[in-house]
């Protein structure tokens, strides 16, 4: 699997993943993205990076991986997840990974969850 990196969180050991779709499913170990690995393109992280960071920083607790369903034309629904979650930006997409440095409260996620234009929290375990 060398060569291919999460298209969710950049990093991980993508891992076989027999119930997923496509001809070599594969599923990200750290964030929880799946793909086809027969579909992606491979390429392989600048020297600068540092390849290994998150996976020690999700280790140590320090990292959580949120993703979030949302209709993207619903600016309101993307300001309202950036003020709950106290992000300065956030990408407009049907599907977003989010990376916090502290897990999020129930509260949290409850309100999300009930934020109009959104249509699923998942906070990987
Ligand atoms: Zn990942």
């Amino acid at each position: 699997m060398s060569g291919v990196y999460c298209g969710g969180c950049g990093e991980g050991d993508l891992l076989p993943d027999p119930g997923g779709t496509g001809r070599r499913p594969v599923r990200c170990d750290l964030c929880g993205w799946t793909a086809d690995e027969a579909e992606l393109p491979r390429k392989w992280p600048a020297d600068d990076e540092a390849p290994w960071t998150k996976r020690e920083r999700k280790a140590a607790g320090r990292l959580f991986f949120l993703w979030i369903d949302l209709d993207p034309d619903d600016d309101a629904a993307v300001f309202e997840i950036m003020g709950l979650l106290g992000l300065e930006n956030l990408s407009l997409a049907p599907r977003v990974l989010v990376e916090l440095g502290a897990r999020p409260s129930a509260e949290t996620l409850r309100k999300l969850s009930g934020v109009r234009g959104v249509r699923g929290v998942r906070l990987v375990p």
